[in-house]
């Protein structure tokens, strides 16, 4: 087991982009498993490989109650989302202590390859699919305090720059 470091916002290696994985091999499932690892043991539901500084188009999530369903997605890719939208609260382990509302298509359909490189295509609403549309910015380089205004934006980032100085003290 390999615990990965989290990338925290205001960090801008997050606003990388991430390039398709070329083929499913070992190097991919080691990447994937460390971070299903972390993913657990940080206690998220959602993991993109951009937040632990590997920008290849990789997600993690386990939205099961029991933590013991991970999805894993490599190279999504949403065929269809619905026009419906609803506002939630988001939370995200690179902005720690942090959550607000977002606004997110209510269901999407996605394809993807699993972890053993088979295409598969997954019909996800609720939390599910507001989490795969979480995961999927991130692979873009977008974390979700970009949905907010630029004020509170910027409370954010001063308050995760004071804490991340508290803690370097
Ligand atoms: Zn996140």
């Amino acid at each position: 087991m390999a615990l990965l470091s989290i990338l925290r916002y205001p960090d801008p290696r997050l606003h990388t982009v991430a390039r398709p994985v070329q083929a499913v091999d070992a190097r991919i499932r080691d990447l994937v498993a460390d971070m299903l690892d972390t993913m657990y043991d940080a206690q998220g539901i959602g993991l993109a490989a951009t937040q632990i500084n590997v920008h290849e188009r990789v997600v993690v999530i386990d939205v099961s109650e029991d933590r013991n369903q991970p999805l894993v997605l490599i190279n999504p890719a949403i065929e269809w989302a619905s026009t419906e939208r609803v506002k939630g609260e988001e939370g995200c382990l690179s902005v720690p202590g942090i959550y607000d509302g977002v606004e997110r298509a209510v269901a999407v359909r996605v394809n993807a390859l699993d972890g053993e490189g088979r295409s598969r295509t997954i019909e996800a609403e609720g939390m599910l699919a507001v989490c795969i549309q979480h995961e999927m910015d991130h692979l873009m380089g977008k974390v979700f305090v970009e949905y907010l205004s630029p004020l509170k934006r910027n409370r954010i980032k001063s308050k995760l720059l004071k804490q991340l100085r508290e803690e370097r003290a």
